[in-house]
């Protein structure tokens, strides 16, 4: 977008917005562009398909290598190219060290739910650290994973850190450190499926994924495609990055989109989700809708449920008034409401269960679809961003 403003009234316009910032009570600045920071080694995964094939060549080998070495690392459970046999001894050590360097370091585990919720902070080659969550559901034999068909849901990381500074949110709090590449998105979605068969996958770790657009993209081509993984199974989740929502609904990939709203009205979203001061919530839901219509994926609305700051009934009116607008209806959309987990030094706790109940009530009343979410893995900071936030202050030795 060319911007027709003269230098003057772009300088007014980034002082009043910093001024907004300061009266919404903000420490942190919203961050779009990444701090600059030496890339991670080139992954297999790094490689556009043409560019394998390029890779192999340019490596002595034959052209159906790449295909080859594709199906090991996308398709089985190992990321070890010395076990894949079928590839002569040399070849193995070669493309090992070529195109297979470590990316994902464990430094600390953490286990709830009887082993079936394992979330891991992993340490990336420049020592900046992400996490992902891995949940089992209905394992056989382990009551605590809860009843019902066995499915298993892998929450990942899409930056390091995050620019978009919610408050209440402990990754925000931490700022920005750096993009992960594309092979550290799917590293980590391999690193799970080496312990379950995953029935779903969501970017709801660490970092605003639409702020780190083309490598995030790039990683779903790879999960769609050559992983094989579901993109029904997908879920992308956004603090309402609209023109990227927009992009985003015409690559033909049908992954769910979830927006985190969490308030109906601007003024205090604003404060909530930053962000907001530039996407609206109109604009944000309009967007979303756009997303439906284009993709035919019901959206997902993220509202975390915060006592007496977004809780109260005449919001859920609102909320309800705000979705079902504009001739939308209601078909459309999914309200998922979250306890707050309440971050180190937060002044912020979750709802009262029953004005939770009252807002889901007020919602069902007007045919809103709406759940609360299940607050598996609460007991290990399961909620983005506190374990490396924890790791970084030293707290985590406890
Ligand atoms: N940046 C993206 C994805 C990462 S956060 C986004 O904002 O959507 C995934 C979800 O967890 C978001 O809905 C976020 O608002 C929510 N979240 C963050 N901190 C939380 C907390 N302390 N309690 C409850 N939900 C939280």
């Amino acid at each position: 977008m060319t911007d027709h403003r003269s230098e003057a009234e772009r300088a007014a316009a980034e002082a009043e917005e910093l001024e907004r910032h300061a009266r919404a009570g903000r420490v942190r600045p919203v961050v779009f562009k990444a701090p600059a920071a030496p890339a991670p080694p080139t992954h297999w995964a790094d490689l556009k398909p043409a560019e394998r094939v390029a890779a192999v060549l340019a490596a002595g080998l034959p052209k159906f290598r790449a295909a080859q070495i594709d199906r090991h690392y996308f398709r089985s459970n190992s990321d070890d190219p010395t076990r894949w046999t079928d590839l002569p001894t040399a070849v193995r050590t070669d493309i090992a060290r070529d195109f297979f360097p470590r990316l994902l370091t464990p430094i600390r585990v953490q286990t709830a739910d009887a082993g079936t919720t394992v979330k891991t902070l992993w340490r990336l080659h420049d020592g900046q650290m992400i996490e992902s969550v891995l949940m089992r559901y209905g394992v056989p034999g382990v009551p605590a994973s809860g009843s019902g068909r066995q499915r298993a849901t892998l929450c990942f990381s899409s930056q390091a850190g995050c620019g978009m500074a919610c408050p209440f949110c402990a990754t925000g709090q931490g700022g920005l450190r750096r993009n992960l590449s594309t092979g550290e998105i799917v590293a980590q979605v391999k690193e799970a499926q080496k312990v379950a068969r995953l029935t779903n996958v969501v970017l709801m770790g660490m970092g605003e994924p639409l702020a780190n657009y083309k490598r995030v993209v790039r990683a779903l081509r790879l999960m769609t495609g050559e992983m094989g993984l579901s993109a029904r199974g997908i879920t992308v989740s956004t603090v309402g990055l609209v023109p990227r929502m927009r992009e985003l609904a015409a690559e033909g990939l049908p992954v769910t989109l979830a927006v985190s709203l969490h308030a109906p009205d601007d003024e205090l979203r604003d404060t909530l989700v930053p962000v907001n001061q530039r996407f609206g919530v109109r604009e944000v839901v309009g967007a979303a809708h756009e997303y439906f219509q284009a993709t035919g994926r019901r959206v997902s609305i993220e509202y975390a449920l915060i006592r007496d700051v977004n809780d109260q009934a005449a919001r859920a009116d609102a909320l309800a008034d705000l979705l079902a607008g504009g001739g939308r209806g209601t078909g459309w959309v999914h309200v998922n409401l979250i306890p707050l987990n309440p971050t180190p030094g937060s002044r912020w706790t979750a709802s009262r269960p029953r004005d939770a109940d009252e807002f889901v009530r007020r919602l069902e009343r007007r045919r809103i679809a709406v759940t609360i979410r299940d607050t598996r893995g609460r007991e290990i900071d399961g909620a983005c961003g506190q374990l490396a936030a924890a790791e970084r202050s030293g707290a985590a030795s406890r």
